[in-house]
């Protein structure tokens, strides 16, 4: 690792926090009873459950009971669309998604595809947001779900999940979003915004790894998940992570608490940013909305360059970004997200994201944008 290493990937993943990597330690030290003993230890172990329950309850305004315990973003999405497709089967097998749904979303839909289900992929504007015109207009009588993001990974662009939720209520379909991003800086209200199940993930903010949640509205129908033991009211079996769950409970509990102030500090590095870039670097363009998004993501595009080799660049320098979603790092395929946002290929390779967080300091993103225009020149100039 360079010696210098300035951290851009937020949106891949976050350090834990201090307060969570105590939590996490102390519930792995000393509370190391089964929440299914009836023992002191495992009644202790059950109340840290219990009140991890209760506060990420509280952050999405749902009774706990409403709230099951996950390996992470992935599993959530997977078992909402999988276990509501397969539960739902016999109203129709019609669901809806958008184009720039995370793979867990859309390669989930793709098996689904395989076994029969009908999958209508939305388009979405310039910006990457889907028309609930479209999406009105695509529910026919075998619709039973609809699956649309709360926020972007790759852009950053919020969609329009209140209105969304409203329409598939009124068409009495069931409204799962993928909320991972969105989780720690957007408020997320299931009531406000009629959404039926929403996916979470503890890695993204400042959290465990390999733990989230997924919150499924009373009398949706969902297929278990895992058959076994009666945990997660037996719909996901097997012994919970105990230390990973309190410690994502009071992540989320504490980006609730901080969020406004948070969000302003970064919206205010983003803006600057953003036009020190433009600004600066010939070529630039912002990808994304430009006010409909998360206030830590940032996306551009340099004409003439190579994302691949931007990336590298800047790894040289200590720079840690990503020119795309940490999934698609890697392959040298053009981010999906980009190509259903109109942007022709080439354009699509030369992204670059930089997702900021509780760390990020301006010195830091001044010295990015410096690097970067010197950078994107070399480029530009070796085409
Ligand atoms: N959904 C979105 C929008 C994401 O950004 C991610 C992670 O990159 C996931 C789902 C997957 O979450 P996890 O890494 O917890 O499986």
């Amino acid at each position: 690792m360079n010696n210098k290493t300035i951290y851009f990937d937020y949106a891949a993943t976050t350090p834990m926090r201090a307060e969570v990597l105590e939590e996490v330690n102390r519930v792995q030290s000393k509370i190391y009873g089964n929440p299914s003993s009836v023992h002191a230890l495992g009644r202790a172990a059950r109340n840290e459950l219990d009140l991890a329950r209760i506060k990420v309850a509280a952050c999405l305004n749902c009774p706990s009971a409403e709230i099951f315990f996950t390996s992470g973003g992935t599993e959530s999405d997977n078992w909402a669309i999988k276990g509501v497709a397969k539960a739902n089967a016999y109203k129709g097998k019609h669901i809806i998604t958008s184009a720039v749904e995370h793979h867990a979303v859309l390669h989930t839909c793709r098996a689904l595809a395989k076994e029969g289900f009908k999958i209508t992929y939305l388009p979405v504007d310039a910006y990457g947001m889907v028309d609930p015109g479209k999406l009105e207009a695509a529910i026919n009588a075998e619709t039973i779900l609809v699956s649309v993001m709360t926020a972007n990974n790759e852009v950053g662009t919020l969609q329009p999940i209140a209105e969304i939720g409203e329409i598939c209520r009124k068409h009495g379909v069931i409204f799962h979003t993928d909320a991972v991003q969105a989780a720690g800086t957007q408020s997320i209200d299931v009531e406000r915004d009629a959404i039926d199940l929403c996916s979470l993930s503890g890695h993204k903010i400042y959290g465990p790894k390999g733990v989230g949640c997924l919150y499924v509205r009373r009398g949706i129908k969902i297929k278990n998940l895992l058959d076994g033991g009666g945990q997660e009211r037996t719909k996901r079996a097997g012994t919970e992570n105990l230390p990973a769950i309190v410690g994502m409970a009071r992540a989320l509990e504490l980006a609730e608490a901080e969020r406004m102030e948070a969000n302003a500090r970064l919206s205010a590095l983003q803006s600057k940013f953003i036009r020190q870039v433009s600004e600066a670097v010939p070529g630039a363009v912002l990808r994304g909305h430009p006010t409909e998004r998360l206030p830590n993501n940032i996306n551009f595009t340099f004409a003439g360059t190579d994302g691949e080799a931007l990336l590298l660049m800047l790894d040289g320098l200590g720079y840690c970004c990503s020119a795309g979603s940490a999934c698609t790092a890697g392959s040298l395929e053009a981010s999906h997200v980009l190509l259903a946002m109109g942007i022709e290929e080439q354009t699509a390779r030369s992204s670059l994201r930089i997702s900021i967080g509780k760390y990020t300091t301006e010195e830091e993103l001044n010295g990015l944008a410096e690097a970067l225009q010197a950078i994107v020149k070399r480029l530009q100039e070796m085409k």
